[in-house]
């Protein structure tokens, strides 16, 4: 990913490299070209705005260094801007004081919430929790069993519901999951909700009642990276019917140009905290800023 726009930010940064210092005619002329590169990258035009005004303003602020050229200096300053838009430091997930943690996903269908799931449980184990799935997305036909194959892969324990037993009822099931997680002493406790293929006011309504009933440390909220400009309209409709305390990234491997993951944490003002690579459940990771950054301009 971020192929072109690395490229494009490359050739920006090589033809400083001659120069003794800048004017500011050579600033406008390079932010120009990066204004130019982050929108062919699909970052949405109010985070370019804002990104290309700070790094404007601090290549003019910048003091004549002895250490850097001015090429160094314009890239240093673009990197603090790209780690800042990216939001910054890694947030890691916040658990509850008393067990279970509950972390809730939300998203589109096909945004990749199941496998992400299934990521989530097997990376907290591997770092010492229990976790346990919660199937709350009856809605679309085999979300249940996927997101039993999904656990069994991932070696963590899945509630669903069974027959009779609060069956068809996403909310009935995701507030047994908490009792249940108690009794079977898992301290995380990962519910995997419905989506639709659109925003849905139905589908908000039906999480926003999860919500309310199991009251969640984390309302995630899932997004594939590689609808672009989508992923901000559904963010913001996302913020608005449901709310979420942080972003998860899919299909990063697939996303070429970026411009989700550059966008997402400035409209919403909440973080990305992890990111998924691929369809394997070790296709992922917390989400590094720094070193989305350093990749960006690799
Ligand atoms: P859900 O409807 O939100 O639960 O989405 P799923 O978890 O079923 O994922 C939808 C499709 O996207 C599946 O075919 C997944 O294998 C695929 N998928 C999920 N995450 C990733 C990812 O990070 N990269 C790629 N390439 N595919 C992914």
């Amino acid at each position: 990913m971020f192929e072109t726009l690395s490229d494009r930010l490359t050739s920006v940064f090589s033809s400083l490299r001659s120069k003794g210092r800048l004017s500011d005619a050579d600033i406008d002329a390079t932010t120009r070209e990066i204004r130019i590169a982050l929108l062919e990258a699909d970052v949405a035009l109010p985070v370019v705005k804002a990104f290309v005004a700070q790094v404007k303003e601090r290549a003019r602020g910048a003091e004549v260094s002895q250490a850097l050229n001015p090429a160094q200096q314009v890239v240093k300053i673009v990197n603090d801007e790209l780690i800042e838009i990216l939001g910054g430091e890694t947030r890691r997930i916040r658990l509850a004081k008393t067990p279970p943690t509950v972390i809730m996903l939300a998203g589109l269908q096909g945004a990749g919430k199941t496998t992400l799931a299934g990521k989530l449980a097997k990376w907290l184990r591997e770092q010492g929790h229990a976790p346990m799935l919660v199937a709350a997305d009856l809605q679309r036909p085999n979300a249940v069993t996927q997101l039993q194959v999904v656990g069994e892969r991932a070696e963590v324990a899945v509630y669903a519901p069974e027959p009779g037993n609060g069956v068809g009822d996403p909310i009935e099931v995701a507030r047994r999951s908490i009792d249940e997680a108690r009794r079977l002493q898992h301290d995380i406790v990962i519910i995997d909700t419905a989506g639709r293929l659109g925003i849905d006011q139905e589908m908000m309504q039906q999480a926003a009642d999860i919500r309310d009933a199991v009251r969640p440390d984390e309302v995630l909220f899932v997004v594939d990276a590689m609808i672009g400009q989508d992923a901000v309209t559904t963010a913001q409709a996302f913020m608005d019917g449901v709310g979420f305390d942080g972003v998860v990234l899919t299909k990063l491997d697939g996303d070429a140009r970026g411009g989700a993951a550059l966008s997402v944490r400035h409209i919403t003002g909440r973080p990305i905290m992890f990111a998924s690579t691929g369809e394997k459940l070790e296709d992922f990771d917390a989400f590094h800023p720094d070193r989305m950054a350093s990749r960006i301009l690799d």
